[in-house]
Order: C-alpha cells, then sequence, then structure tokens
C-alpha cells in the first residue's frame, strides 16, 4: 500500500501539545481551530497537561513499593478526568461515550497497579495512558459534534528499532494499513509519544515525543506542512523561561532549527526537525491561546540575519581525556571515538590540543565503562558533572567579521570551558557551569539582542 494513494493531496498533520489540550475548553477551541477551513488533517495530540508527571509519579511509588500512595494518586487522576469529562460534553450520549473509554482504562490503570513485579514494561504501559487517554477523549468529543472522524491508534503503526529509533519507511507503510479501512474522513485523531518496541512492547519517543510522532507523520504521508500547537507564538530568541524580553522569530532554516532543538529549545522536541528535513516539509510552530499570531516558520529557507537564537542543553558531562603518547595523534582520536561508539553514546561538544581532547555527552548510562576504557590507553581527569552547553545559532559565514567577539565579550564575565566555533555555520557552542547557566543566557541577550 502506498500512503500517497490513500491520503488526499493537502494533507497538514497538527500537533496541540499538553496545555492545549488541558482543559474542556481548550479542547472546544481546538475542535473549532481543526474544522475551520475545512481542510483533512492528521491531528495529533499529547496528554493532557500534567497527566504524564502524574503517571510517572504513580510507577515512582510502585517502583517504591508504595502501592497505596500509588493507588491514591491514581484516584485523584480518576477524578480530574471525570470533571474534566462533565465540563467537556454536552450530550448524555457524549458524556456516556467518555466515561466508557475513563471507566476503561483507569481499570487498566488499576490492573498495572496490582501487577507484580511491576517492571519497565508496565511502566511503558502506565506512562502511554496520557495519551491513550486524551486522544479517545477528543475523538468522542468529535463525533458528538458530527465532526467526520477516526481514530489512528499510534502503537499499530509508530515502531522503533533496537536503537529506539523510528524507521520513516516502516512507518509509512504501517500508516498506510491503518488509514486504508478509515479512507475519506476528514479529522483522523492519533496519539503522540508513544510507539512500539521490537519486542512488540509499549514504549516512547521520550519526553515531549509528540512533537516527533507529528513530523515522523508529516514526513510518511510527505504532509503539506507539520503545524506543532503550542502555548507560545512561536520558537523564541532565547530561553522565556529564564530571559526576559525574549521575541519570537519568523523564519528558521531547518538546520537552525534542529540545532536549537537539539541544543535545549524545549518548544520543540530534539529530533522533531530530522524527518521534517528529509522529506522537505515545512514546520510551522503556532500558539493555540493566539492563534492569529504569525508563529515560527521552519522551512528549507533561510534569512541572513547574523544571530538569531540561543538555547541551552542542561545536564552535560565534560570528560578530559589526555594521551599517554602510547599511540600518535590520529590513531589516538580514533581510540577514543570507539569507545564512545561502542557505547552508542553521542558526543556533543568535542576541543582538541596535541595531547588533550576534551568531550561533553549528556547519556551518563555507560560513563563507568566509557570512563574505564578510555583509561586503557589515556590518562582522564575527574569528569566534570553538571555542564551546561550554551548553543549560538545564526549565520556565521567565513567572511562575517567580529561575531566570536560580540558572543566573548556578551559574556566576559562568565567563567567558560569549552569553546567550539567553526563546526557548522550556524553554531557557536559554549560549555559552562550549571550555575553559570541563568547569567549566561541573560548576558547573550543583553549584548546580542538589545545593544
Ligand atoms: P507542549 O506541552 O505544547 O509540547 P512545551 O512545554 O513542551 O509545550 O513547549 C513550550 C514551552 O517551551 C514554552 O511554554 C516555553 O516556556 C518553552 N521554551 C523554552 N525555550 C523556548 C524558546 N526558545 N522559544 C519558545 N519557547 C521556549
Ligand atoms: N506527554 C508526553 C510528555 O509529557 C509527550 C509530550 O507531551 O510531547 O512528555
Ligand atoms: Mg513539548
Amino acid at each position: 500500500q502506498n500512503v500517497r494513494n490513500i491520503i488526499r493531496e493537502y494533507m497538514q498533520v497538527w500537533k496541540f501539545g499538553g496545555t492545549s489540550v488541558g482543559k474542556p475548553e481548550r479542547m472546544k477551541s481546538i475542535r473549532q481551530l481543526i474544522t475551520e477551513d475545512g481542510q483533512p488533517k492528521i491531528v495529533v495530540l499529547s496528554a493532557l497537561s500534567g497527566s504524564t508527571n502524574t503517571l510517572l509519579s504513580i510507577s515512582e511509588s510502585l517502583n517504591a513499593g508504595n502501592t497505596s500512595e500509588a493507588k491514591a494518586k491514581a484516584t485523584e487522576l480518576r477524578a480530574h478526568y471525570d470533571q474534566f469529562l462533565i465540563e467537556l460534553y454536552s450530550t448524555p450520549a457524549g458524556l456516556g461515550k467518555g466515561q466508557a473509554i475513563v471507566e476503561k482504562e483507569f481499570n487498566f490503570i488499576d490492573s498495572l497497579i496490582a501487577t507484580a513485579p511491576y517492571t519497565g514494561k508496565q511502566e511503558k504501559e502506565m506512562v502511554a495512558l496520557g495519551e491513550l487517554l486524551s486522544t479517545q477523549i477528543f475523538e468522542a468529543f468529535l463525533q458528538e459534534e458530527g465532526v467526520s472522524s477516526a481514530l489512528l491508534p499510534a502503537l499499530d503503526f509508530m515502531v522503533i528499532d533496537e536503537d529506539n529509533e523510528p524507521v520513516l519507511s516502516v512507518i509509512e507503510q504501517k500508516l498506510a494499513t491503518v488509514l486504508a479501512p478509515v479512507k475519506g474522513k476528514q479529522i483522523y485523531v492519533t496519539q503522540g509519544f508513544i510507539c512500539r518496541n521490537p519486542a512488540g512492547e509499549v514504549d516512547n519517543l521520550k519526553r515531549g515525543g509528540s512533537d516527533y510522532t507529528a513530523s515522523l507523520i508529516g514526513g510518511a504521508i510527505q504532509a503539506e506542512e507539520v503545524q506543532i500547537w503550542t502555548d507560545i507564538d512561536g520558537m523564541h530568541n532565547n530561553d522565556p523561561r529564564i530571559v526576559k524580553n525574549t521575541f519570537p522569530i519568523r523564519e528558521l532554516s531547518f538546520a537552525e532549527a534542529a540545532e536549537l532543538a537539539y541544543f535545549g529549545a524545549k518548544i520543540l522536541h530534539p529530533s522533531t526537525i530530522t524527518p521534517a528535513k528529509l522529506k522537505g516539509v515545512p514546520v510551522r510552530l503556532k500558539n493555540t491561546m493566539e492563534p492569529s499570531a504569525f508563529g515560527t516558520l521552519i522551512s528549507e529557507k533561510s534569512t541572513d540575519v547574523e544571530i538569531k537564537a540561543i538555547a541551552a542543553k542542561d545536564n552535560i558531562t565534560a570528560i578530559y581525556i589526555h594521551s599517554t603518547r602510547m599511540l600518535n595523534a590520529y590513531g589516538f582520536l580514533k581510540r577514543v571515538f570507539e569507545v564512545f561508539e561502542k557505547y552508542k553514546t553521542p558526543v556533543d561538544m568535542i576541543t582538541t590540543s596535541e595531547v588533550s581532547v576534551s568531550v561533553t555527552i549528556d547519556q551518563t548510562t555507560h560513563l563507568d565503562a566509557i570512563m574505564s576504557e578510555l583509561r586503557e590507553f589515556a590518562e582522564l581527569e575527574d569528569p566534570d558533572m553538571n555542564q551546561v552547553i550554551i548553543c549560538i545559532v545564526g549565520n556565521f559565514w567565513a567572511d562575517k567579521e567580529g561575531i566570536a567577539i560580540k558572543v566573548l565579550d556578551a559574556i566576559k564575565n562568565i567563567p567558560i570551558r569549552m569553546i567550539s566555533y567553526g563546526a557548522s555555520e550556524h553554531n557557536i557552542s559554549l560549555l559552562v557551569d550549571a550555575s553559570h547557566k541563568n547569567d549566561a543566557l541573560n548576558a547573550l541577550n543583553e549584548g546580542l539582542f538589545l545593544k
């Protein structure tokens, strides 16, 4: 089956995040938004805001062996949903459908709570319930409102491989199979975040993964556009949670947006841009609370604004490696990177001198093993935990003068551990201790955007 033969020509994929579906009146306004233009869409929903956190916290209680605490949290969560339904549906039939959904899924939560031993498998099933609930509740609401709609179960088409990576071609095939029997509907609703692993178990695309779901679907169907609807008017030039006076950026290239997402701009899951870029599908960021705001358009196109935005990636570990001169310089680098490859641990920043290499990683699962293998041929200093990569994104063509000076001048009072400039034309990265993060972001904002 070819997915392009099944769906209509100009399908868009719209994703709504937790706050966008978190209240009954929000759900009502997105029903309006998605049907206004009469165009068919695939709508990806996150869990209601707070639900994924609560489900994880129920899991924590269970992992700590505290079943009664887990039950109490589940009861409180259920009460929240019961109230939500009453405010959402306007007919007894609609409400009845919603209540049946909540009854079924909370019975499942109870059965997970009762499972012994409670393992990682059950935990994944537990955190998947947020999206399973929000989508079924919303689709029943669309039915009540007479919208032509169907639910596409993400667990039937969103799959990851042994390396936890989604495989676009497989997703495309499976999606065609899921779409074929419900061809011709106006609105398709599906779960963000959740997927199946090669063992066939329920899994997920990591926190914030609904954005990634949307762009994977957009890539798979070669969508006209992917729209990410959230609680802010687009990608800002700096983290609005930490810096005052930030502003939305109207246009970003795929490369610029990918760097910002990867280096910590929370508005997008780090991998969101990859499938969109691969298939040339534009991504638009929009504000559910203010739909008429322009937002941000991410596409092939770049504008020649010099410095566009700043993002920060937390929980970085820096590893300092010195050659013992057992190996020559090129052999040394090769050995170093073989170790990171073996443990499937991505390296974010690298700096080198004649005899030393410093690298940063954000996955520390295998840190001890990596360190001990490196010690077989190198001397190591104690790693620095709790570092932050500050990433400055823009157009730094080689002939533009003074950008590095501007950046360094803006943060002259902040100690820098590492600097990376020149790897791409879009990125300058700095490593600072977490205690300097807020000062660094504010100083850069001041020096680069407000002067
Ligand atoms: P959703 O639940 O819709 O996925 P998120 O909370 O994941 O929403 O992402 C939106 C939030 O990202 C914003 O409310 C904002 O606080 C935060 N954020 C961090 N950095 C940026 C940035 N550079 N531009 C816009 N928002 C950002
Ligand atoms: N609900 C998931 C989370 O909270 C996925 C998402 O919202 O994108 O991480
Ligand atoms: Mg998000």
